[in-house]
């Protein structure tokens, strides 16, 4: 029988170690305060089980803080106890102590070998209100510079960004009646949604019940929970095993994207194609989740009615954001988010001329896009070397200095739209690319690796098939293959960068020879031409007699129309993109065995990105959430410049303009709504 007492004494003292151990970032000693399999839950935000969990939690967070808690109330019953106590939290990093907010720890603990231990830990904080108004004061969250009293420019609603997800906020705040300035970096709107193909993913849409075709909403969060979270994914559990996080903005999605798009389409806002949806696969046709589904990826109308592309759905969103009233400002960089107590109030901004503190009455929304471009960080962040991207060029993560310096925590940074890239289209002044390779394009194509040995599936979505480059022994330099035929009859198409005439001119990189020995050779010279860009990468001893192994076999398969290696050619959507079979494909219409005679063609390929895909965490509205899981008061974020619920995954075409079209869509009208309530207060 254990003595009441000296548990109560011993749980108390458990308590002290888990503040004391946290505090002073003793990371290992906050972590044996848990059961193995313990669990902290941040009411409303996010559930930590397990070690790795709870260390990812501390890593960036102990030593930052002082816990103050109080009032226990502890039951012990046998060899389980639950406690309550009251929290106060001050963050002890900035300059000086502040007070982050109060709340209450509700404990359930265990009596193991060693002594009490928490089995989990649920936190319900409330953050601290704004400063007293005689305290306020408007400054830049990076402390950079003191922001001027009154602002250079005054809206409602300021956006950051011109593509998908700034053009649908601006266009959700202004046809609310607010006022509205988008501010975009580069001399041309539309960023990279501009260059894309448009394409858009709006399960349950109209455009499929018009076609005769159904939908099933549950099916599509299941499919995407799936795709998003493969190693967790659990149909019985009731969030299919996503963090609260994930499962509350993917069923968001779906129960959104289509009420969203009959929005824009009554703006007049986009006029939608839906032909592209019938015979566009989802990307992962394999799990039975997807359904057999068609038509949710929709495309917007050209101008003569046809499939419009990136730049249609640029345009169209332009000329109603024009209509609305939206002031559109093109080269004004965002530099730093304006503060006042907790509250967003504007953004520090430069333009050509000069330095802006530009405010915002209801909001900021961030629709920046992401940080492909910024190559320190992607080195930080990223799970293999980052060659470049086809994101524009302006998408270097000018928020995220801004968003750390608000303490607010930053999500799936290790997350990309991933696609391989040619390497050389990435060294000049720029690393972006024009597009990125979707597929291997043509069918008498392969990719091999510096040993000469095939690696992958060629035809896999670019996004399955890039995650090669992966992890600290994964190759980083591969090489694309193709004959003279393949090279005629394929790249003239949309999925055959970079082998069009378009890429080459640019960026050339195509290494040419007229036997497989010529162009061994001519490969090795050029990665010896390019020594210190690619880390001193050359052909593998062997390499002509593996690549000979290679292209038998590789042929063999071709004709008998079945890669037993790599499965080539299983999925539908490899058929979609790999084109219409041609004379000479096998009877697998992916693979087409090479010609005997040169000439053959290789182009260096290596990890690239669509954009990166993580940032700051939003609830369904687009309001970035701190590190409490509380809305940051004024502040959004949409698009890619967010932390995207999709993790690693890419459900199919338009699964990133759709979930910026929509949630940037309902920051626009959350911020609107937050300015009229103020004018009303006033
Ligand atoms: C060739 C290609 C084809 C693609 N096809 C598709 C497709 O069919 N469907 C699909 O879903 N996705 C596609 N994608 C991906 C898709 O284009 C992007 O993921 C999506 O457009 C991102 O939208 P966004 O609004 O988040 O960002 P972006 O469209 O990148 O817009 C961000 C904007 O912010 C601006 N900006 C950056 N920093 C600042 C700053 N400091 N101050 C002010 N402005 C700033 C940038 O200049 C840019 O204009 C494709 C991409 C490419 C390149």
């Amino acid at each position: 029988m254990s003595d009441e007492a000296a548990d109560v004494r011993a749980i108390r003292a458990l308590t002290a170690a888990y503040n004391r151990t946290f505090d002073t970032g003793d990371t290992v000693g906050w972590l044996a305060t848990f059961f193995p399999d313990g669990e902290l839950v941040v009411e409303g935000h996010a559930v930590y089980t397990g070690r790795d969990a709870l260390a990812e939690f501390a890593a960036d967070r102990v030593g930052r803080y002082h816990h103050l808690s109080a009032d226990p109330e502890i039951e012990i019953a046998g060899d389980t106890a639950v406690q309550q106590c009251s929290l106060i939290l001050y963050n002890t990093e900035k300059e000086g102590v502040s007070l982050v907010g109060t709340g209450r720890y509700v404990d359930e603990l265990v009596r193991t070998s060693e002594g009490w231990r928490f089995l989990r830990r649920t936190v319900r904080m409330r953050r601290v209100a704004s400063a007293t108004a005689e305290h306020r004061s408007v400054v830049a969250a990076g402390g950079a510079a003191a922001v001027r009293q009154s602002p250079a420019l005054s809206a409602d609603v300021v956006v950051v960004g011109s593509g998908a997800g700034g053009l649908a906020a601006a266009i959700g705040a202004a046809s609310m009646g607010s006022s509205v300035i988008l501010l975009e970096k580069a001399s041309k709107f539309g960023g990279t949604t501009a260059k894309s193909g448009g394409v858009f993913w709006i399960p349950g849409n109209k455009h499929q019940a018009a076609h005769g075709l159904s939908d099933d909403l549950p099916l599509a969060l299941r499919y995407m929970a799936r795709v998003s979270a493969p190693d967790r994914y659990d149909e019985h559990d009731i969030y299919l095993a996503l963090s609260v996080w994930e499962y509350q903005l993917l069923s968001a999605y779906v129960d959104q994207a289509a009420e969203v798009l009959d929005r824009l389409e009554e703006l007049g806002a986009l006029t939608v194609n839906a032909e592209v949806g019938w015979d566009f696969p989802d990307y992962h046709c394999e799990l039975p989740e997807q359904g057999g589904i068609r038509g949710r990826a929709l495309a917007p109308a050209a101008p003569d009615g046809g499939v419009g592309t990136g730049t249609d759905l640029v345009d169209q969103l332009l000329v109603t954001s024009e209509k609305l009233g939206v002031q559109l400002m093109n080269d004004v960089a965002f530099t730093d988010l304006a503060v006042d107590g907790n509250r967003v109030v504007g953004v520090l901004a430069r333009s050509p001329r000069r330095e802006l503190f530009v405010e915002a009455r209801g909001g900021v929304v961030l629709a920046s896009g992401g940080f492909t471009h910024d190559p320190a960080r992607a080195a930080a962040h990223l799970p293999g070397r980052l060659w470049g991207g086809c994101a524009v060029r302006e998408n270097t993560g000018d928020i995220l200095p801004a968003l750390e310096a608000l303490d607010v925590p930053l999500s799936n940074m290790e997350c990309a739209w991933w696609d391989q890239v040619a390497i050389e289209h990435t060294l000049a002044a720029t690393t972006e690319t024009r597009a990125g390779v979707w597929v291997a394009p043509g069918d008498s194509s392969v990719i091999v690796d510096l040993s000469g040995a095939r690696v992958v599936n060629e035809k896999a979505v670019y996004n399955t098939r890039a995650k090669i480059h992966h992890g600290e022994d994964a190759p980083q330099v591969l090489l694309l293959l193709m004959d003279q035929r393949c090279r005629e009859l394929f790249c003239t198409e949309q999925f055959a960068y970079p082998i069009t005439a378009a890429d080459l001119e640019h960026g050339d990189g195509l290494i040419s020879a007229s036997t497989w020995d010529e162009l061994a050779e001519s490969i090795d010279q050029r990665l010896a031409d390019l020594g210190e860009h690619l880390d001193g990468a050359r052909l593998r001893p062997g390499f002509r007699e593996e690549l000979a192994r290679t292209i038998s076999r590789y042929n063999q398969a071709a004709r008998e129309g079945v890669d037993h290696d790599f499965a080539r050619g299983e999925q539908p959507i490899e058929h979609f993109f790999s084109g219409a079979p041609r004379p000479g494909s096998g009877p697998n219409a992916t693979m087409a065995p090479f010609s005997d005679t040169g000439p053959y063609h290789a182009v260096l390929i290596g990890l690239g990105t669509l954009d990166t895909k993580g940032g700051p965490q939003t609830d369904i509205q687009g309001r970035v959430l701190d590190r409490f899981g509380d809305p940051t008061p004024g502040l959004y974020a949409v698009g890619n410049a967010a932390a995207s619920p999709s993790g690693q995954g890419y459900w199919a075409a338009g699964a990133t303009i759709g979930p910026a079209l929509v949630f940037g869509y309902a920051a626009g009208q959350h911020a609107a709504a937050r300015s009229n309530r103020s004018r009303h207060l006033h």
